[in-house]
């Protein structure tokens, strides 16, 4: 089977079906169709394949459009932006299918079968005891006019189903190199429903025929369903309805928790998680091309313009990529960091309001998080982890953490705190070496290293033991606030 013509434009097209919610597998197809669409100057088609009606929803339609856009991928024809082969709705384009079906049929492309699914499941259970092939037999590929009329008298219903080639069908797979599939593994299959609803075997490829779609380039589950495709597509060339075969290319699998394919319904698997949580679209997007692909051994954080300008689809990995959601986040804490400082306190800001932040909208003060935002930018690796890392500015009193409250608080502390609270009193405030001078004397004072004497410190002011760098912390809090709240925590430890 010929890939497309070298040189030809490239058409490429992301086609999901509207059913829950956008997951990472979903995105990672997409990220490639569109980057190989941007790398080969082509264009990249959005169709939504919402022939399910029972599956489908409005609801997950909007979200696939949302999730789009906030990743930052553009399509040049599709929803909302229209094209030539419009609409792009399959549950629009019914009367095509049908048309093309009854082609099918006239042409003996395909046929009508009648056969009931008890019948189906007897005859598949009795070649699996026998040890043959269990898929479709094609009983009713050759049915006379008298059994038709004998089965319409009784009632029966039939599906149409295309009739597969008796050779093998082979074809060079753009990530796997050259496949072949024989005839006992492609059975005859079903295109259309007995109540003439058409079905995705027939509209998939149909669609990608009608829209002259150069290249296929989704996941490896979809693999099976290809040689039905092609066979598909070679009869859509004889009626004149498709050009050529397009190129098909099956990125791997994605492996979740244990070793498993993570599936729709793994928690990690969803689009929604990553966009609470505060990745970056440039982070995700980084990483989720790693899974089958890298720009090259010694580099795996890139921009998007890079990865497009590197792109090629035959230097994907056919093996089953590992998702691993630690290096997910440690390279989305290198896009923060690659950020101007402006554009970080930007990206924050969601998480600065309701109903993220805990303080009252008006205790909010821009200042003071413009002075922590930079300290923040070099340690967060999402940004939803701002809203702990700063809520001590904005709170009248520092949370309750009982957890850090009790690892910090030791016998002697309350000692410990009343030096440190007497040396602040008289550091110079305006240097955050000068704080730290003043706790660290205080820690001498009491034989404890600089770590353990700030501890209850970091805890008195913010309400945890782990946090910003705690000197500037304390700077950009205030001389006042901070002794205030060592007073406060005195008061605790002595009560
Ligand atoms: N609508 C199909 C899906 O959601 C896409 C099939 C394809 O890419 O060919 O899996
Ligand atoms: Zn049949």
């Amino acid at each position: 089977m010929a890939n497309a013509t070298p040189g030809s434009p490239v058409r490429v097209r992301f086609c999901p079906s509207p059913t829950g919610n956008p997951h990472v597998g979903l995105v990672r197809t997409a990220l490639f169709n569109w980057a190989f669409a941007r790398h080969h100057q082509g264009t990249l088609v959005f169709r939504i394949e919402d022939t399910d009606a029972a599956r489908d929803s409005e609801e997950s339609y909007g979200q696939l459009l949302d999730a789009m856009r906030w990743l930052g991928f553009d399509w040049d024809e599709g929803p909302e932006v229209g094209g030539p082969h419009a609409p792009y709705r399959q549950s629009q384009r019914m009367d095509l299918y049908k048309d093309i079906a009854d082609k099918l049929l006239t042409a003996g492309h395909a046929y009508r079968c009648y056969c009931t699914t008890e019948e189906l499941d007897a005859r598949r259970d009795a070649a699996r005891k026998a040890g043959k092939p269990s898929g479709y037999d094609g009983k009713c590929r050759v049915v006379t006019t008298e059994q038709k009329a004998a089965y319409e008298a009784e009632g029966r219903t039939s599906i149409v189903r295309f009739r597969m080639p008796d050779e093998p069908i082979t074809f060079t797979d753009l990530v796997r190199g050259e496949l072949t599939f024989t005839p006992e593994n492609v059975p005859d299959y079903g295109i259309v429903r007995a109540n003439g609803a058409p079905l995705y075997t027939l509209v998939n490829p149909v669609d990608d025929a009608l829209m002259e779609i150069t290249h296929v380039l989704r996941g490896e589950d979809l693999l099976s369903s290809t040689p039905r495709q092609i066979a598909l597509y070679k009869a859509l060339i004889e009626l004149g309805v498709a050009k050529e075969t397009p190129a098909f290319g099956h990125l791997p699998y994605v492996m979740g928790e244990g070793n498993k394919k993570l599936s729709k319904r793994d928690p990690q698997a969803s689009l929604n998680l990553y966009r609470e949580r505060g990745f970056l679209p440039a982070g995700l997007l980084n990483y989720l091309s790693l899974l089958g692909w890298s720009l090259s051994e010694d580099r795996d954080i890139f921009t998007m313009d890079e990865m497009v300008a590197a792109f090629d689809i035959e230097a994907v990995n056919a093996n089953p990529a590992r998702f691993d959601l630690k290096k997910c986040e440690a390279i989305n804490g290198t896009h923060l960091r690659m950020l101007d400082v402006k554009d970080f306190i930007a990206a924050c800001e969601p998480w600065l309001q309701a109903p993220h932040a805990p303080w009252a909208p008006e205790k909010f003060d821009r200042a003071r998080f413009e002075a922590i935002a930079p300290h923040a930018q070099t340690r967060l690796t999402v940004l939803s982890d701002i809203t702990p890392n700063v809520d001590f500015l904005f709170l009248d009193t520092p949370v309750e953490d009982e957890a850090s409250w009790s690892k910090a608080m030791k016998e002697g502390s309350d000692a410990l705190l009343r030096t440190a609270r007497e040396k602040l009193e008289g550091a110079d405030w305006s240097s955050p070496e000068s704080l730290k001078e003043a706790v660290l004397a205080a820690g001498e004072e009491h034989g404890l290293k600089l770590g353990k004497a700030q501890a209850p410190v970091r805890v008195a002011v913010t309400g945890r033991t782990v946090g910003l760098p705690l000197f500037e912390s304390l700077e950009i809090l205030g001389k006042e606030r901070t002794l205030a709240r060592i007073d406060a925590a005195l008061a605790k430890l002595t009560a």
